[in-house]
């Protein structure tokens, strides 16, 4: 998700309205600029509210007006490594907390946007490195989400991960499985 949003691609009103598929590039959430997204991620009132409570320290100011993309440039050269996974749960949540607002007309508190980034965080500290397989028992919860993802790197290696959340978003479980003898695309 911060990858599509470093490329400009995530579907922000600003960029729905430049491709001709709504009518009102305005934030939803604020009503006052256009929903850009730097505002969504970094500008708009509530979210610099959200980053100033958070625990996210941070070099690179999130009023600024950079772009997202140079902005997160700056974050990932300058951050600690443990520091840029705290930036990515939140920028997570933050774009969580826009689409609940937009697709569910529920808005998110700024507690609840940052207990969500929060169980990413924890998720994030039992996985120092992506090469192991995780599991966590994910009891009873009937409407579980999976969101499952393969690569496959010719001749190298291949694997996939999925992530567990409930219907709000929060952390279940996770597994990430590498396989450095599967060569085929179709079998990640
Ligand atoms: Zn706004």
């Amino acid at each position: 998700m911060v990858w599509r949003a470093a490329k400009n691609i995530l579907p922000t009103n600003k960029r729905l309205y430049e491709r001709g598929l709504t009518i009102d590039p305005i934030c939803p959430q604020c009503g006052m600029e256009e929903e850009t997204i730097a505002h969504v991620l970094l500008q708009c009132e509530e979210t610099r509210r959200i980053w100033f409570a958070s625990p996210v320290t941070l070099h690179v100011p999130v009023d600024t007006d950079l772009s997202f993309t140079d902005w997160i440039s700056f974050v990932i050269n300058k951050e600690e490594k443990s520091g840029i996974a705290n930036v990515f749960n939140l920028i997570y949540a933050l774009w969580k907390k826009r689409n609940t607002w937009v697709f569910d007309k529920k808005r998110v508190s700024i507690d609840e946007t940052l207990r969500l980034a929060d169980s990413w965080q924890n998720f994030c500290k039992k996985t120092p490195s992506v090469m192991r397989v995780v599991e966590e028992p994910i009891g009873s919860s009937q409407n579980a989400i999976v969101f499952i993802d393969a690569a496959h790197k010719p001749g190298v290696r291949a694997g996939f991960g999925c992530v567990v959340t409930d219907q709000e978003g929060l952390f279940l479980a996770a597994a990430i499985v590498i396989e450095p003898e599967l060569m085929e695309p179709m079998l990640a």
